[in-house]
């Protein structure tokens, strides 16, 4: 009688299982690898402008076969690159994650700091300084720091780019380890003892392979100049050349330029510094053995030579469209290694960027669509004269920097006045001057709820702790800088908020939205394909469409 209770236990248990498992559709996917692709100042309209210059195996392979969100937007203020990545990795905005400039003032310490400086940490790869970086300022958790607590740290976590910020906030506080590339004339890829003690072996290897030096090349175009349809000529008043260089036209001498411009810093600023960024990254995949097992790994890759190259000659030049001609080449043979070495269809692929970008000014100003220079220079000194004169007061503004005035908090208490006060004469005042287009008090921001426009957007990007007292924006098309060549970013307009994003790969479905989606949703929609805890900080959307969960 027990043995036959037994028996038909073990009968119906089993009966069950089978039942179960025909039923258990699993509510997440399991890629091998998560990469992680930021392209550094990528605007969206690059994919459409040059998109039949594009081979078929890079940007129009994840756009054909993947996810492709039109319609993909900063949601704050600034559009800096520091505050990009944390943005993309952590889900959320500079009010939560406290990286509120790539530079800020703090307060606290009375100077500027480097969002990832950090005097605790010492250099590993290099006898330099360059190595003395963590994430320390980044005060909420990354997506990859989720993979990390729900793998109990068996999936492999690593940052890679050019740029230290673009591979250390991303890779983020439980990271393998962060890498970047330390120019100057060591041409070495570098991290942080806050990582490890010791550069592994592969990474060893890497820079005595003198890959680097490889790309102490002349930049000439890939294709025939006159085939550059999409861009200016080649020769205009609105790019910046090299230091010994006359005028910004190819052919780029890279070795006659070398020792002027930086040596192996030079190359972060050409189109070679991504094919490097590719190189080092598979050489990371292969060292490391991502993605070769169950566990889920995840490899941040930033490219962020396409930055220096739009700062140097702006949107609609040649050099900027051959440089996304030649990134689009590098991430083809980064899909094909993948492919080859991970599988395909076994691994998930996002990619965006930190910001976007302006045209020049002085393109702008010459075809008359609104646009110029701000002088903030003329800006500091008559805010200094209006102060002196109101508040008989020298001292009152500690620091201008991001778009944000710091006041002298001890100063104001000397002469009693309050912050509120004199935040809303600032307001009231510079309201006034040349081109500036808003400005909000942080009491505002603090006491207020802005849900739309650019006071939201200033709203996402005030940290309690770390901003400033009255924050402004200059009118559209604006640049605070004396030079007419090259552009930048920073602003809370389309230009610099709309920002390419793009799924492929496992669990990803294949279509496109023009639903406006934000920043935010990226970590969040990556959360949600693999099942994971969202990370600590995070407000933004899965974006369901993009997946193929059910
Ligand atoms: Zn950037
Ligand atoms: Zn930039």
């Amino acid at each position: 009688m027990k043995k036959y209770l037994l028996l038909s236990l073990f009968i119906a248990g089993f009966i069950n299982a089978t039942a179960q498992s025909k039923e258990d559709v699993k509510p997440f996917t399991k890629p091998k690898l998560v990469v992680g692709i930021v392209v550094d100042q990528m605007r969206y309209d690059y994919l459409v402008r040059f998109w039949d210059r594009y081979q078929d195996g890079g940007f129009k392979r994840m756009v054909n076969e993947g996810f492709n969100c039109k319609n993909n937007h900063f949601n704050y203020i600034p559009t800096y690159t520091a505050v990009g990545h944390t943005s993309v990795y952590t889900g959320t905005t500079p009010n939560v994650h406290g990286v509120i400039g790539n530079n800020w003032y703090d307060k606290v310490a009375d100077r500027m700091v480097y969002c990832t400086e950090d005097n605790n940490a010492n250099s590993v790869g290099t006898t330099s300084d360059a190595g003395k970086m963590s994430p320390w300022r980044m005060e909420s958790s990354t997506i990859t720091d989720q993979l990390k607590l729900a793998t109990v740290s068996k999936g492999k976590v690593i940052g890679v780019s050019v740029k230290d910020r673009g591979s250390i906030l991303p890779a983020g506080h439980a990271a393998d380890a962060a890498y970047w590339f330390h120019g100057s004339d060591e041409g070495v890829w570098i991290t942080s003892d806050y990582y490890m003690k010791e550069l592994p072996k592969w990474v060893k290897k890497f820079n005595k392979s003198n890959q680097a030096e490889k790309y102490k090349k002349v930049w000439n175009t890939l294709y025939d100049i006159d085939t550059y349809h999409q861009s200016l000529a080649d020769k205009n008043a609105y790019e910046g050349p090299f230091k010994t260089q006359g005028a910004a036209v190819f052919p780029y001498d890279i070795p006659a330029l070398w020792e002027k411009n930086g040596a192996f810093d030079l190359i972060k600023g050409v189109p070679f510094g991504n094919s490097l960024t590719t190189d080092f990254a598979m050489a990371a995949i292969e060292g490391e053995d991502l993605g070769q097992d169950d566990i889920t790994d995840f490899i941040a890759i930033s490219f962020s030579s396409s930055d220096y190259v739009g700062h140097r000659f702006g949107v609609s030049a040649v050099e900027t469209q051959d440089m996304y001609l030649r990134l689009d080449l590098d991430i083809e043979r980064l899909l094909n290694y993948l492919d080859d070495k991970v599988g395909q269809g076994e691994y998930t692929v996002f990619l965006t960027s930190d910001h976007a970008a302006v045209e020049v000014p002085a393109y702008l100003e010459d075809l008359k669509i609104p646009g110029g220079y701000a002088d903030s220079k003329g800006f500091r000194s008559n805010l200094d004269t209006f102060l002196k004169e109101t508040y008989n007061s020298e001292d009152l503004v500690k620091n201008i920097s991001n778009g944000q005035i710091f006041l002298n908090q001890e100063r104001l208490k000397e002469i009693g006045i309050t912050s509120k006060e004199i935040e809303d004469a600032i307001v009231n005042e510079i309201k006034n001057y040349k081109h500036v287009a808003q400005a909000y008090t942080g009491y505002a921001m603090r006491n207020q709820t802005f849900t739309r426009g650019i006071a939201s957007k200033l709203q996402l990007g005030y940290n309690f702790n770390r901003s400033g007292d009255v924050l402004f924006v200059w009118e559209p098309g604006y640049l605070a800088t004396s030079s007419r060549t090259g552009t930048s970013h920073g602003t809370g307009y389309a230009y610099d908020t709309h920002a390419p994003l793009l799924f492929f790969g496992k669990g990803i479905n294949h279509g496109s939205t023009v639903k406006r989606t934000e920043i935010p949703d990226i970590a969040n929609t990556i959360a949600a394909l693999l099942g994971i805890a969202f990370p600590s900080g995070s407000n933004g959307e899965p974006i369901s469409e993009a997946l193929q969960l059910d």
